[in-house]
C-alpha cells in the first residue's frame, strides 16, 4: 500500500462473520479499485488518481460498439449502430489527440472483438478513462417515433460523475435527453479499474434521431462535446 492515494484504513465488524472496511482517500474521485482473492488473501488495490489532470497526459480507451456480423441496432433508412458507432467513435479519436490524448481504440476496423478482448485492451494500455459509444433503439412494441435522445449509462456509482459531465455537454448538440442511467450491465462498463461511461448517443430507431446519426458535420459535433464533457470531470476532479 502507498499512502499516496489512501487517507486512512479501518474495519468493523457489523455483524456476524461480516467485516466493513472503510478505505479513505485523498482524492474525492475514485479513480479506480480491484477486489479479488489471491489464495486465502483478499486484495484491495485502488488506483492512484492521474499525477496530471490534463488530457495531454492521459490515455483514453474509445470503445466503438458492435461491429462486423454484430450490426448493434437498426435505424429506419437502414442505418447500422456499429457503423454510426465507429464514426462518431472517430470523430471523438481526432478531437482527443487534437488535445494531446494518446486514444487507444478496441476496434480499429468493420470486427467485433470479444468484451473480453476489448477489456484486454483496457488493461494492456494502462488506461485512465474508458468511454464505450452506441446509439439506442426502442424495442419492437415500442413506437419509434415517441422515443428519442442521448443518454449516458455507468454501472458503478464511483464513476456516475464522468458519465454526468459528458451527459451535461452531449446536451448542447440539442438532442433531446433521455437520461443518466445507473446500475447499467452492459458492455463496456464493467471494469472496477477506471473511470468508464458508455454513451447511447441517439435512437436510431428515431427519424429524427437517425438523420443526425447520418449526418457526418453533426457526429463530429456530438464528438467534440464529449471531448468537452471528459474535460469537465477532469476539472471536476481537480477541485
Ligand atoms: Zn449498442
Amino acid at each position: 500500500m502507498t499512502t499516496k492515494e489512501i487517507k486512512n484504513v479501518y474495519y468493523t465488524q457489523i455483524a456476524k462473520q461480516q467485516f466493513r472496511i472503510t478505505i479513505e482517500l485523498n482524492h474525492k474521485q475514485l479513480w479506480g479499485y480491484d477486489i479479488r482473492y489471491r489464495g486465502n488473501t483478499l486484495t484491495i488495490r485502488v488506483k492512484h488518481q492521474p499525477e496530471r489532470l490534463k488530457l495531454s497526459s492521459l490515455t483514453i480507451v474509445l470503445d466503438a460498439g458492435h461491429g462486423g456480423t454484430n450490426r448493434g441496432a437498426l435505424g429506419s433508412t437502414g442505418a447500422l449502430e456499429k457503423d454510426v458507432a465507429f464514426a462518431i467513435m472517430k470523430h471523438l479519436k481526432t478531437q482527443l489527440e487534437g488535445r494531446g490524448a494518446k486514444v487507444v481504440l478496441t476496434r480499429t476496423d468493420d470486427t467485433n472483438p470479444s468484451p473480453l478482448e476489448r477489456l484486454k485492451k483496457v488493461w494492456s494500455a494502462d488506461a485512465d478513462i474508458l468511454v464505450s459509444v452506441h446509439a439506442n433503439s426502442v424495442g419492437l412494441a415500442t413506437n419509434p417515433e415517441d422515443v428519442q435522445g442521448t443518454a449516458t449509462f455507468y454501472k458503478h456509482l464511483c464513476f456516475r460523475p464522468l458519465s454526468l459531465c459528458v451527459l451535461k455537454q452531449v446536451l448542447k448538440t440539442g438532442l433531446a435527453s433521455f437520461g443518466n442511467v445507473g446500475s447499467f450491465n452492459f458492455g463496456l462498463v464493467s471494469p472496477t479499474e477506471l473511470p468508464n461511461v458508455l454513451i447511447e448517443t441517439a435512437f436510431i430507431s428515431h427519424p429524427e434521431d437517425e438523420m443526425k446519426l447520418l449526418d457526418d458535420e453533426f457526429r463530429a459535433t456530438l464528438a467534440k462535446r464529449v471531448a468537452d464533457g471528459i474535460q469537465d470531470f477532469l476539472d471536476l476532479s481537480e477541485e
